[in-house]
């Protein structure tokens, strides 16, 4: 393992770990890996690390009783189906979205794939506790957008912005330099063969209507402003170092 795979491996530890109680995820015997590195199929729902109110009133409780046991849940089942019989069944799930390509026969894993990566980060990112970017994120964060206000102010377009359903993203690129982006869709920026600008995510927004519609409808700009009161800075941080 390069440095460069071990990075990656250790960023998504923070995912798996707490997938770390459900069996179903140890891998085959015969890999090199452990189950707390990048998990393989058959893929599971990791449990959410708070309770389903835990969020409110910024994210409601039927909204994440639904979005994480009947939408991921899903993006799960049907990834497991998609793999099925392909060499992607091997894989390990960064290893999928590394290689997963924009041909039609791809769309069910890049989706689900897609699904399942994105939804296992962002329940991470979250957090009833109240925590704040550290002086030393908060200066990267200045340094590459010119203030906290413009870093947050680019990132709320980019989730207004995005046409439909997606994603917007707080990546790190080379030489640590971080950027905004979105993605439509359950596309992610570590999908080498399909994002325009790849990168490790360090803080994610589900912008699918699935993920806000029953408590604000038609208002994604104020679930976008809500998202920023349950951000989890310290596992933003944990990601910033690991990159
Ligand atoms: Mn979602």
């Amino acid at each position: 393992m390069n440095k460069r795979e071990f990075i990656k491996l250790t960023s998504l530890a923070g995912v798996a770990a707490l997938s770390g109680p459900l069996s179903s995820l140890a891998v085959p015997v015969t890999s090199a890996k452990t189950s707390s590195d990048d998990p393989k199929a058959p893929f599971v729902v990791p449990p959410l690390p708070y309770a389903y109110d835990a969020l409110e009133p910024y994210i409601d409780k039927m909204t994440m009783e639904l979005h994480h046991d009947k939408h991921h849940g899903a993006y799960v089942k049907n990834l497991n189906e998609a793999i099925k019989g392909t060499p992607f069944a091997t894989l390990s799930l960064e290893e999928i979205l590394h290689k997963v390509t924009t041909a039609d026969k791809d769309k069910g894993i890049r989706n689900n794939g897609g699904g399942h990566y994105n939804h296992s980060l962002f329940w991470t990112l979250l957090s009833p506790k109240k925590t704040t970017p550290s002086d030393k994120l908060k200066a990267a964060i200045t340094k590459d957008f010119g203030s906290f206000e413009k870093f947050q102010e680019k990132f709320n377009d980019a989730g207004k912005t995005q046409f439909g359903s997606g994603w917007a993203w707080l990546i790190v690129g080379p030489g640590k330099k971080l950027s905004v982006i979105n993605t439509p869709n359950q596309d992610n920026p570590l999908m080498h063969n399909i994002v325009k600008e790849k990168g490790t995510p360090i803080l994610a927004l589900d912008v699918w209507e699935h993920a806000y519609y029953l408590k604000y409808q038609n208002k994604r700009p104020d679930y976008i402003n809500a998202f920023w009161n349950v951000v989890n800075w310290d596992e933003v941080e944990k990601r910033y170092n690991n990159a």
